[in-house]
């Protein structure tokens, strides 16, 4: 008893991870502690996937109950209404670079007790430098899957392209 309560209130670790082509940029990565994941999870216990994207960001946080700490996001599951947690693994954000290129690499982890992540949206809140020139990019929407803008310190086009994602047990 005393070890699956130790269990549950540990949680399972996904890592969110990101593919991307870049051009001429690098060290994509979400800025700032009120970045928004957007997600969609499905309740570990009965199934339920929710329809609508829900978010979680650094700058919230939610006390659980019973006194266990507190946790970004605390859902309610509409049909069995359990109630499940996930944490945003701060000190695991880590930028996509121009060496990982057209590659999965483990952007963000997430803790979570009681449900399990199945989608993830990028939107906007991204930030990237130029690969060479290190002309800064704050404010990149990755909603389309494609970002496009130019680089006048060095005159050329920089460019997300082709955004994919998969999630991976930790
Ligand atoms: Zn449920």
């Amino acid at each position: 008893m005393y070890e699956e309560h130790l269990k549950a209130a540990r949680g399972v670790k996904f890592g969110l991870q990101f593919k991307a082509t870049l051009e001429n940029v690098t060290n994509v990565r979400p800025l700032g502690d009120d970045f928004r994941w957007f997600l969609k999870f499905k309740c570990g216990n009965c199934g339920e996937v929710p329809d609508k994207w829900q978010y979680v960001t650094l700058v919230e946080s939610v006390p659980l109950k019973g006194g266990r700490g507190s946790a970004s996001m605390v859902q309610k599951c509409k049909l069995c209404a359990r109630e499940n947690s996930i944490d945003i693994l701060k000190d695991t954000i880590t930028p996509y670079n121009a060496e990982d290129n057209e590659r999965f690499k483990t952007m963000v982890q997430f803790e979570c007790r009681g449900l399990e992540p199945i989608d993830f949206q990028p939107q906007a809140g991204f930030a990237a430098q130029g690969a060479e020139s290190g002309t800064q990019f704050p404010e990149i929407n990755l909603q389309e899957k494609d970002w496009t803008d130019y680089d006048e310190k060095v005159s050329e086009s920089v460019g997300i392209y082709e955004v994919t994602h998969q999630f991976k047990k930790c």
